[in-house]
Formats: C-alpha cells, structure tokens, sequence
C-alpha cells in the first residue's frame, strides 16, 4: 500500500528505499538575513532546509531527503556557485538527513553524539546508511561554530523528540532552527524507539525557549515559520495537557475511552490536524504503558541480519525461534514484517518478499495492509491472480483501502 498513507507510514517507506521514482521536488525559497535562507523542500511531503550562504561556503541544516538533492542543489545554485561544506543534523530523522549520503563525501556532518549509535540500530538498519553519512563531530553540549560572519550555536536537548535532539542557533541573523523540538500550532511528535519520551517535554521545550530572545524567529522541521510568541502558546499547552492526560489515564486505563473522554477540549484552541489532540493522547498513553514494561528490543535488527546472510526462509525461522523464546523482550508489530517485505521488493528479491510478507499475513491476518502489502509483491512478481486476490482480500477487511481499489482496478484493466 503506498497512496495516502500516514506521513509516519511514508517516511519509513522512505527509509527502506521505496517512493515514487518519478516524484517531483519543488523547492520555495525565502531570504531571512543577508547569509540565511529558508528552502521549503517538497518531495511527497514538505520539509524544512535552512542554509548560510556566503564566502565562507555552504552550510545546511537538515539537508532533506536524498531524493531532493537534484531539487535543492537546483535552488542553491541560483544563488551561488559555492559548495556545501558543512552539515548540520537536528536529529536524525532519515527524511531529514538522508541526503548526508551525498554530502558526506565533501562535507562535514556536525550531530549530536547519540546520533551515530541510532542510525546504527532499529528501524535504521533498514536505510543502509553509506559510511560517509555518519557524524564527522559528534556534539554532547553547547558548540560554538563561526561561519559567514556569524556565531552559530549548537544546542543538544535530547529526550523529547528523539534521543539525538539539537537546535542550531543563528545569533547574527537570529533565528533558530529547533528540529521537533519547539514548534507551533500543533502537539509533539515522540520517537521512543529513537530514545525520545513524552516526559522529555516540555522540560526541553521550555528550556529551549528560554534560551532566545522574544525577537527570534524560529523554524520547525516541517510547517511554518513561527514567533517566540507562539512557542510559548506551544509550551504552555503541553504544560497544561499532560498532567490533564495523566488524570485521565488514572481513572480510564483504557486508550479509547481516554480518547472519549476528550481531556483536551477546553485546551487552547487553534491547533491543526496533525499531530492533533488525540494523537497526543495516544502518545502519553503509550509511554505511560512502557512505564511498566519498558522499550521493547527492536526485532528489526535480527531479522534483517538474517536476510543478509541467507534467503527469507532463515529470516522466518529466525523470527519463530525469538517469538518461542523471547517473546516479551522484542517488539512484535506487524510494521516490521511489512518493511522487510518493501526492503525486499526494493531490493528485488521479490520471492523472498512474498516468504516474508505471507507470514505477517499469518502473523496479522485481520489487517487489511498485510493482504495490501502481499498483493502489490505479487504484482511486482507478475502474478496477477495471487495480486488481485490479495487485494481483494484486504478490501474485504476494510472497503475504504483506496490504494486497494485503484490497484484492483489496474490489474482488471492491465491485458
Ligand atoms: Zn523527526
Ligand atoms: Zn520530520
């Protein structure tokens, strides 16, 4: 399933290699000091780009996806010929960085120092990042660069978005750059597989407020430009909201009752669909779950080791043998076999895509993505009978699957 999904969704999918190959970039630019400029990158989604241009080179914060570099190479180039010398991460978000592929060659890549270790474990396996993506400087507090006549600041404050959170500071053109951090008009977004938590906010959104001045202009990893007034609107409702989730997690237990419950509704109004409230809610409820037990180990790890060394069929008894045994210790969803079966068909091992996504269809037979997934492997492999049945399947889960329809509808009309 590829069409309308979730941005969550989309930007795994990304990590394992698989958009659209005829995406378009489009790319907005907007000046904001003499050296600084802000590039709206479009690539399927938008995503914030920041770059200081001048004599002394190129520097990027947040450089974007690698399917971009054509787009955004495009749009500096119309303002200078210099080369992109230096890099900085907010965090490592791969739609964010995965162009560091491409500038790690000649540019140095400046991240926080848990950076390394997460692009090294988890989902992250699945990108495959080349040697020359990695950090050049590892950074674990605040970092002072000089560059086209300005102080930069490097700021870490991991532990709300991810584990490897950093704003990068502008102190002559005063504007912030703070990643997932702080932002405007919406509630956060929490990677605890990536070592963020929901306790991490808003200590680290306050504090990273506190740092500037209410003169500053702040850019967030996606969406738009936003005032110190804002931020502060920000912080102050994820200062009100958690302790009114906590409550309600206290009397409910119950996620969908939690959500019933509409804790938030008297709560600042304005704030857009995504992440909205609820999500919000099912986000303090996840970590007030993992309270109890804990972040599970990722099973993405050992099962993509096992596909490197040997056909899907190892990759399953490698799966068995942890669900026999340690079951409790990994986390066990039907995303992970669905990405290993895209990184297969990816990788055009599409036998062994079919192997691995049949068994999420075993594994999770009540979704209607497993049958989805199963059928676009078996379209790729040619079979249209096993492909539409499949796809007939998912649409009898779920008859909104709209990716399902138009790929039945494709198969039907393909002679
Ligand atoms: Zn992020
Ligand atoms: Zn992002």
């Amino acid at each position: 399933m590829l069409r309308k999904r979730a941005i969550y969704l989309l930007c795994l999918l990304m990590a394992v290699g698989l958009v659209f190959p005829q995406s378009e970039t489009s790319v907005e630019t907007t000046k904001l000091s003499e050296t600084l400029y802000h590039f709206k990158v479009t690539t399927l989604f938008p995503v914030n780009t920041l770059a200081s241009i001048g004599p002394n080179g190129i520097l990027l914060v947040d450089p974007g996806m690698e399917q971009s570099y054509a787009g955004l190479m495009k749009a500096l180039a119309e303002i200078s010929d210099q080369k992109v010398t230096t890099v900085i991460n907010t965090h490592t978000h791969d739609h964010h960085i995965s162009m560091n592929k491409q500038l790690g060659n000649t540019a140095k890549i400046y991240s926080h120092a848990a950076s390394t270790d997460l692009m090294k474990s988890g989902l992250d396996v699945l990108v495959e990042w080349s040697p020359e993506s990695f950090p050049t400087y590892k950074i674990d507090s605040d970092t002072s660069l000089y560059f086209n006549g300005e102080e930069i600041q490097l700021i870490p404050v991991p532990g709300g978005h991810c584990g490897d959170d950093m704003m990068v500071y502008f102190t002559g053109s005063k504007v912030a750059c703070t990643g997932g951090v702080l932002k405007a008009g919406s509630y956060p977004m929490v990677d605890y597989a990536r070592g963020g938590d929901f306790r991490g906010f808003p200590k680290t959104a306050r504090a990273a407020l506190n740092h500037f001045s209410e003169d500053v202009k702040f850019i967030q990893s996606h969406g738009k430009m936003f005032s110190y007034t804002e931020g502060e609107e920000y912080v102050t409702r994820l200062e009100k909201s958690i302790p009114l989730i906590k409550k309600t997690f206290a009397q409910e237990k119950d996620l969908k009752k939690m959500v019933a419950a509409e804790p938030l509704k008297n709560l600042l109004p304005g704030v857009p669909d995504y992440p909205n409230q609820n999500y919000w809610i099912r986000t303090i409820y996840t970590g007030l779950a993992l309270e109890n037990n804990g972040v599970k180990k990722s099973l993405t790890e050992p099962l993509y080791h096992a596909l490197q060394s040997g056909p899907a069929t190892e990759m399953v008894t490698v799966y068995k043998v942890i669900k026999q045994s340690n079951k409790d210790i990994y986390g066990f969803n039907e995303t992970v076999l669905n990405l290993l079966g895209y990184y297969l068909i990816n990788k055009n091992r599409l036998a062994d895509a079919i192997i691995v996504l049949k068994l999420n269809a075993r594994e999770y037979p009540k979704s209607f993505n497993v049958y989805d997934s199963l059928g676009e492997a078996y379209m790729h492999k040619g079979n249209r009978w096993l492909a539409k049945r499949n796809y007939k399947k998912s649409l009898k889960i779920y008859p909104g699957n709209e990716n399902g329809k138009a790929m039945l509808e494709k198969l039907n009309s393909d002679t």
